[in-house]
């Protein structure tokens, strides 16, 4: 911009020095040839004075004695000189022809004048003597002026005007000084005529010469500029990209996150921010070679730049580490589906030469303003969610806040997590009764899943289920707890022990495309009676994205599995987001129900939530239940079910018979009918 604005004032500075060049050229050159025109005339007239009148005896004579010419010689001396007949005018060379010729003696006095007054016959009238040249011509010098001639001639009306050369010319008659000055007046006009002619050609072909010089100035400039604008222009893409794969470097990266941190403080957007490198790229490098490394990095950059949106920046860091800027996001989850794509990119090999390779990735995903307030945070944090992924194996992981994170106790946790999974043993499921409050008889279970450490011992899942859904891991880890609680439930079925159970699933889990299929494939691996089966989802994994979870739970009805929905009361879901969902049931949250008894407005609400439950034909369940005092009330409240440690806490298969069996035992024998409806689940038999 600058430098075009450089190039239009050039253009413009040159172009008036050209046009200024251009005047002073043409008028120099306009008035050499003027000069040159009277100096030619001059030059007759000379001539002509001293062949024609300095051989003139009978002006001769007139001068020497100082005395006007006779009328009988004047007149002689007129037709001798060409003049006043209807022969034509001597023609007198470059001067042009000759007008008239007036003649003085040394003291200014005419004593000859070929043209005797105004309008004459020959229509000369140059009139009067010019004092100034006279004198000149006096003093020995020939002194010549182009005069306007304006005449009338006898019987036209209009004027007629014409240039024409007065020249004063000394005449020498043999003597050192001048004797007297003939005035010789030409015709110029021709002259003239020609001259200007000469002019325009030449202003003509200055102006065409120093236009063509501007042009061919101008275009070099021009050009000049442009390369130097193009050399700049890719000096600085190259300061901004990265040489080996063309994608921007660390510093554009920079520059594009705090735009879209800009744009996002403003329009309320999040900005995601990826971090991933390649896992072992040394080995890979060192193993395979740096040419076959380069090509990997290449290849997983052109993969990278196909699954993103156009909005979306891919960068290299540096070495094996790649970013991804993910602005405009709608939230934490959107921006998590795009890093899951960010992490597909690495499940097929590269091919390197013709060599197939298998490289794995390590990808951190951190949101603004979610996990951080600038950008400077932001790539911490997706740097902290990058080495979870990383010390994890765990594919995806997104920052959790939740202080210690990114210690290094946690990160063995991990680590350890990803290696029960594989492992047989560490991990089980422990079962919780849920109690009929009509009844007092078993209704169901849920399936509680625990981590027995070999080293640090039982694990509380509210430890690890956390680190697990802020990695990859808590797909496997679900997959791993249905496999478990189908094969379980459908064991106790074909013993004729036909108990619901209830699995929970996080959030992440309805994220996945293709949950309903692994579990439509884990009920027919176990041939299992979907109406065996609840999945509970906290009122939080419904609210981060009501549409893909509605979209999942709809799938998952439709396997004939029901839903309750976890923790209830604690989030903000709306009525209408709740009344789209296909639910069976509503656990209200522990909270509200160990002080259900102790709190002021705590049974109020608890009535509010049942009540909301059954107009919308859910079951309502009370969790945390831990004394008699609230099962009374929960009974008078009219609550369906209840599930605390009153009657049990969450026991391991081996222990669930002789529990079972107590509850059956201490159920009253006649239940009192109640005014709303029990959930349908038989009552198992005592183990
Ligand atoms: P949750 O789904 O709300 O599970 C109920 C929790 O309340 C269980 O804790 C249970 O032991 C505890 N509980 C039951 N009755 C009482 C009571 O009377 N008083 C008190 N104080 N607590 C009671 P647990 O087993 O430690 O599980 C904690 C959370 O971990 C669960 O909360 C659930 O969100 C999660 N979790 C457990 N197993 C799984 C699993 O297999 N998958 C997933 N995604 N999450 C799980
Ligand atoms: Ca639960
Ligand atoms: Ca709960």
């Amino acid at each position: 911009m600058r430098r075009f604005g450089l190039t239009r004032t050039f253009a413009l500075v040159s172009l008036l020095a050209m046009v200024v060049l251009g005047v002073a050229l043409v008028w120099a050159s306009s008035s050499l040839l003027r000069d040159q025109g009277i100096k030619a005339g001059s030059r007759s007239a000379e001539t002509y004075v001293r062949l024609a009148l300095e051989e003139d005896d009978a002006l001769k004579k007139a001068v020497a004695t100082g005395t006007s010419v006779p009328e009988d010689t004047a007149i002689h001396l007129r037709e001798q000189l060409g003049l006043g007949s209807d022969r034509p005018p001597l023609a007198t060379g470059n001067g042009g022809s000759l007008i008239g010729v007036r003649v003085w003696d040394p003291d200014s006095n005419p004593i000859f004048d070929s043209t005797p007054g105004q309008g004459s016959d020959d229509g000369a009238a140059v009139g009067f003597s010019d004092g100034a040249r006279l004198d000149l011509a006096l003093a020995g010098e020939t002194a010549a002026d182009v005069i306007l001639d304006v005449s009338t001639a006898q019987g036209e009306q209009r004027s007629v005007s014409r240039s024409v050369l007065d020249v004063y010319v000394p005449v020498f008659l043999g003597a050192n000084q001048p004797v007297g000055v003939a005035s010789v007046t030409l015709d110029y006009s021709d002259t003239e005529a020609a001259v200007a002619e000469a002019i325009r050609l030449l202003a003509l072909v200055i102006v065409a010469g120093l236009g063509l010089l501007w042009l061919l100035l101008f275009r070099t400039v021009w050009r000049t500029s442009k390369t130097l604008r193009y050399q700049a222009a890719e000096t600085a893409r190259l300061a901004l990209l990265d040489p080996l794969t063309g994608l921007p470097n660390r510093r554009l990266l920079n520059e594009r996150l705090e735009r879209a941190a800009a744009a996002s403080a403003r329009d309320g957007d999040a900005v995601g921010l990826v971090l991933l490198d390649v896992d072992r790229f040394k080995e890979v490098n060192d193993t395979l070679g740096h040419p076959r490394g380069d090509k990997l990095l290449i290849e997983v950059a052109a993969r990278l730049r196909e699954v993103v949106r156009d909005a979306d920046t891919v960068a290299r860091l540096g070495g094996d580490e790649f970013a991804v800027l993910l602005p405009a996001m709608a939230s934490v989850a959107d921006a998590e589906v795009l890093a899951q794509r960010v992490y597909s990119v690495f499940s097929t090999p590269f091919n390197l030469d013709g060599l197939l390779l298998h490289v794995e990735t390590s990808v951190g995903l951190a949101v603004l303003p979610d996990h951080a307030d600038d950008i400077t945070a932001l790539l911490q944090r997706a740097d902290v969610a990058m080495y979870t992924a990383k010390a994890a194996k765990a594919g995806v992981a997104i920052y959790s806040p939740s202080g210690d994170e990114h210690s290094p106790s946690r990160l063995v946790l991990l680590g350890d997590l990803r290696r029960a999974l594989d492992n047989d043993g560490e991990l089980s499921m422990h079962y919780q009764p849920k109690v009929d409050l009509r009844t007092g008889q078993v209704s169901g279970l849920e399936a509680l899943l625990r981590w027995q450490h070999p080293l640090r011992g039982a694990i509380p899942p509210t430890d690890f289920i956390p680190l697990a859904e802020q990695t990859g891991l808590i797909k496997d880890l679900t997959a791993r707890v249905m496999g478990m609680v189908f094969a379980q439930t459908a064991e106790w079925a074909r013993d004729g022990q036909r108990l619901p159970v209830a699995v929970n699933l996080s959030a992440r889990n309805l994220l996945e495309p293709d949950l309903d299929l692994v579990v439509g494939a884990l009920l027919a691996m176990h041939e299992l009676d979907p109406e065996l089966l609840e999945f509970e989802i906290t009122e939080s994994a419904i609210i981060e994205d009501p549409v893909r979870a509605g979209g999942m739970l709809t799938k998952l009805t439709a396997l004939g599995i029901g839903v309750a929905v976890d923790d209830f009361g604690i989030g903000s879901t709306s009525m209408s987001q709740l009344r789209s969902m296909p639910l069976r049931t509503l656990k209200i949250d522990r909270s509200f129900v160990t002080h259900l008894v102790t709190d002021p407005g705590g049974a109020s609400l608890v009535r509010a939530i049942i009540e909301l439950a059954h107009d919308f034909g859910l079951i309502a369940v009370a969790e945390g239940v831990e004394d008699v005092e609230v099962t009374t009330v929960l009974r008078e409240l009219g609550c369906d079910v209840a599930q605390g440690y009153l009657w049990s806490k969450p026991v391991p298969v081996a222990d669930l018979g002789a529990v079972l069996a107590r509850i059956a035992a201490e159920a009253p024998p006649l239940p009192k009918p109640r005014r709303r409806r029990a959930p349908a689940a038989p009552v198992p038999s005592a183990g």
